[in-house]
């Protein structure tokens, strides 16, 4: 049985809104294997027994109260054990609602489980739009503040950054109302999921805006090296793309909204030439899936992220891993790992770069400081990548590297700590609003409490 089968027949046999292995197996080993929940990549089986589907804020409360150790869940698009619960995951699918748009005051608020993916029509329909999005918008609004993720933008902060205010239940069931006025705003936030479970959140929005996207290839190394700032400033999201190859950077996706004034960009780019048809960041595979690019401008939606919304972008069958530094090492740290290039690219399927305006999330890794972040699509290989990621990260050390927190990395739980200024304080917050230890995990065992 496959995993969307197995999902559908969990369903029918779902009893109030528990999915449990116990349940919807059938005796046979072979298919309790099939059974195992994955996350999104399909490279990290669930240890947790029991998945809850509160379709209710109050569901969700009893059951946050009532049970032991419990994780929420969103899409399940990290790639490693941050989601997953010795015991009970809880699922935020069904609660996805759009609460409310507000023209006048420019924000939306949001079930903490819905996609962007899901309300972003309706946001522009309303004349609104979000400053930025991450490269897919499968993900859910929590998942992703949660975990800091982020676009590219030399002057656009995170996902977390549009957050005005937030509803969490803590584990005894209670509500709590978080806004940016509370001194523990910022590190409640991007709380990695040890402080509670998010429900509500209300974003900063802007009028809609639309955006051409325009793609060069082959930008030589030592350019990029030469113009680094020009380039990423070059547009409102500007994303390379590189198989660390030939000295060179094989496409380059600059995104501009079009109510600002454009320049032309020619065709030949910082010595890259202008793409003649629309790319996919590997430049092999068809672009049929990817937001449209030649300059042809859009909504914010369609263009920001680099795969299209009605299309899930594959299989699953890739690994990630993503590393940030601070933007003035950018160029140092890019050079140091093409030196590498060797070892990186036979497991590579493809680098993407990119920038992140500081924020003040006391644990995103852009903390007060604006970042590059230096991307991995890995093939499907996990020892051969997971021996690789050590020797990346000791190239970037110098540079004080912090690895995203849903993607793979090796970086001991020493080094995090003394390279997150308020991790001391996010440790305490955490201790404060999760005493018992009830959201605790072994990804938070030994990278937070460890
Ligand atoms: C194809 C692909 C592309 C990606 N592109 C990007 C990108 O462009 N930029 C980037 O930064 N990252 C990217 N990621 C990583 C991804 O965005 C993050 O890992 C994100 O956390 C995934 O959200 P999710 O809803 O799937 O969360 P999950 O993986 O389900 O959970 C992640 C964490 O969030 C917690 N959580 C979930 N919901 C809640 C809630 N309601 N309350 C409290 N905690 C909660 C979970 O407990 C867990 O700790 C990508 C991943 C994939 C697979």
């Amino acid at each position: 049985m496959n995993r969307k089968k197995f999902i559908k027949t969990s369903s029918l046999l779902m009893a109030g809104g528990l999915i449990g292995p116990q349940i919807a197996c059938s005796s046979s080993s072979e298919n309790k294997a099939e059974m195992l929940r994955k996350n999104w990549a399909g490279n990290y089986t669930y240890k947790a027994e029991k998945l809850y589907e509160p379709s209710s804020l109050t569901e969700l409360q009893e059951l946050v109260k009532k049970l032991d150790k419990q994780k929420a869940l969103g899409s399940t698009h990290c790639f490693n054990n941050i989601a997953d619960s010795p015991q009970n995951q809880i699922s935020t699918r069904k609660l996805n609602k759009v609460l409310g748009i507000d023209k006048e005051q420019k924000t939306v608020t949001l079930e903490a489980g819905i996609r962007y993916g899901d309300f972003a029509k309706e946001l522009d329909e309303a004349g609104l739009a979000l400053h930025n999005l991450a490269s897919l918008p499968h993900i859910t609004v929590a998942g992703a503040c949660t975990t800091a993720t982020h676009g590219s933008g030399v002057s656009l902060g995170n996902l977390a950054t549009p957050v005005l205010a937030f509803e969490m239940v803590k584990p005894t069931g209670e509500i709590v109302q978080i806004d940016r006025s509370n001194p523990e705003f910022y590190g409640l936030l991007v709380g990695l999921g040890a402080v509670g479970i998010i429900t509500k959140i209300t974003l900063q929005a802007e009028d809609s805006f639309q955006v051409r996207q325009d793609v060069f290839q082959e930008l030589p190394l030592e350019s990029l090296a030469n113009h680094f700032d020009e380039i990423m400033s070059s547009g409102y999201s500007v994303s390379l793309f590189t198989n660390w190859l030939d000295q060179k950077i094989s496409q380059v996706w600059v995104k501009r909204r079009t109510d600002k004034e454009l320049v032309d960009l020619g065709s030949d780019f910082f010595g890259a030439k202008a793409a003649e048809r629309n790319l996919h960041p590997i430049v092999e595979l068809s672009a049929e899936n990817c937001t449209e690019q030649m300059g042809m401008p859009g909504p914010w939606y369609n263009r920001l992220p680099h795969f299209k919304m009605g299309f899930t972008p594959s299989g699953g069958e890739e690994l990630q891993s993503e590393f940030f530094v601070p933007r003035e090492n950018a160029v140092d740290a890019i050079l140091a790992l093409e030196k590498k290039r060797e070892s990186i690219n036979p497991e590579l399927m493809i680098t993407e770069i990119r920038t992140i305006a500081a924020d003040e999330f006391w644990m995103s890794p852009c903390y007060k400081q604006d970042s590059v972040a230096i991307h991995f699509t890995w093939k499907q290989h996990a020892k051969e990548v997971m021996a690789i990621l050590p020797m990346i990260e000791a190239e970037l050390a110098p540079f004080a590297v912090k690895p995203h927190w849903g993607k793979l990395f090796t970086v001991s739980p020493e080094t995090l700590h003394a390279r997150y200024s308020k991790y001391p304080d996010f440790l305490a917050l955490a201790e404060k609003f999760d005493p018992k230890g009830k959201f605790r995990n072994s990804y938070l065992d030994l990278n937070i409490y460890g």
